[in-house]
């Protein structure tokens, strides 16, 4: 609520939004400094803001993490957290589910460069150890996973990764900072989207970027203060008062899709629920373990196909048809067709995104509301 708040002098309650580019210095000889590192001070605004430094001050706080650095979206996290640390010749592994654009980078846009990756089922440790080798550098892995919701085991992939010297980056967009803590379970580094429940209302683009001491100062400050991809002093802002009420809007957001799920799953339309809270989730005990509530995202498959998926979208009233999730609305999407449409129908096959399946993003609506507007649109999946 109050960590990283740099009150000025004039005194505000509130955070204050400092629109600039760029900062004066008394002196020549006080810009050399500050140019060298020999002084604390801004010098630009694609190195830092005071604003956007508060955001970062108070996500590290929550998280855990020794630095944070926030990005103007969460694809601009996820690549900076990867290039700013590889080389060609390196080797990268990532769990095969994931959010679309992420699959494409790790699968297309690195290997261009003379990255090598492999992508394995993640929740096969076996197939973590057999694709680790000297040259792998970087692991990556989202848990749970987009849309489909594997769990994967973070300490022992960490464990494994640490062996052959890679580091860990995990994408904790659905983990949430409020509900799983990747840090504390042996990875190396956080990424977010916080576009989704950070922000939480719908507004702003953003991204941030956490870990330790020595890979910000090594590889990824001086990455980022290069290539430039930083966060606007007012989206920090908006993130900032985000965080404020994160803890509220996400126990609350858990609180209705834990029992959502369970009435989804015992729907005649809805072949299969795909939610870590509920004991049918394949690695619902390591769910348990390593998070402390089973999220806000639910997935489920329709019996009736793409149709049925369809149909049930058009026949939602209070429920968004939206790529989105993390919003205070709810919001409900078809990934066959939207989120991983470009990545093809052979890697949908591989990663179980099924013609009928939806998935689902829990808003703040009352819950009675929300079943209602979920048994008619289930209603009108059956035809
Ligand atoms: C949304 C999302 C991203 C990308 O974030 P943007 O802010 O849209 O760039 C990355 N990973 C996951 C898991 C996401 O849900």
């Amino acid at each position: 609520m109050r960590g990283g708040t740099e009150r000025s002098h004039h005194g505000e309650t509130s955070e204050a939004l400092y629109l600039t580019s760029g900062y004066v210095y008394d002196t020549a000889a006080q810009g050399n400094a500050r140019t060298a590192d020999e002084e604390a001070g801004y010098v630009y605004g694609r190195f830092g803001n005071p604003t956007v430094t508060m955001f970062e001050d108070r996500l590290a706080l929550i998280e855990g993490a020794d630095a944070c650095q926030a990005t103007a979206t969460g694809m601009a996290a996820v690549f900076a957290s990867l290039m700013s640390q590889l080389r060609a010749g390196d080797h990268v592994v990532a769990s095969r589910v994931m959010f679309g654009a992420c699959y494409v980078v790790i699968d297309q846009l690195l290997p261009r460069y003379g990255i090598e990756t492999d992508l394995v089922d993640g929740t096969d440790l076996d197939a973590w150890e057999r694709a680790l080798r000297p040259e792998t550098r970087c692991i990556f892995m989202e848990s749970p996973g987009n849309p489909t919701m594997p769990v994967i085991d973070i300490a022992a992939v960490s464990a494994l990764a640490h062996g052959v010297g890679a580091r860990v980056v995990v994408d904790n967009v659905l983990g949430m900072p409020t509900v799983q803590r990747p840090l504390a379970l042996g990875a190396d580094v956080v990424v977010y989207s916080t576009t989704k429940h950070v922000d939480g209302q719908g507004r702003c683009l953003g991204g941030a970027i956490l870990g330790g001491d020595a890979f910000f100062a090594d590889d990824l400050v001086p990455f980022i203060r290069t290539t430039g991809p930083v966060m606007s002093p007012f989206n920090a802002w908006v993130m900032l008062k985000g965080l404020e009420t994160l803890e509220l809007r996400t126990a609350r957001m858990c609180e209705t899709a834990e029992r959502l799920a369970a009435f989804l799953e015992g729907h005649p339309a809805v072949d299969a629920v795909h939610y870590p809270g509920l004991a049918s989730h394949p690695q619902h005990a390591l769910a348990a373990r390593q998070m402390s509530r089973g999220g806000s995202v639910i997935a489920f498959d329709l019996a009736g196909g793409w149709d049925a998926a369809f149909r049930f979208l058009d026949a939602l009233e209070l429920i968004d048809i939206s790529n989105n999730l993390g919003d205070a609305k709810s919001l409900a999407t078809h990934p066959a067709s939207t989120t991983h449409q470009k990545i093809g129908a052979d890697a949908r096959a591989l990663l179980g995104i099924g013609d009928g399946l939806v998935r689902f993003s829990v808003g703040l609506e009352a819950e009675a509301d929300l079943r209602a507007d979920l048994e008619r649109a289930l209603a009108a999946a059956e035809g």
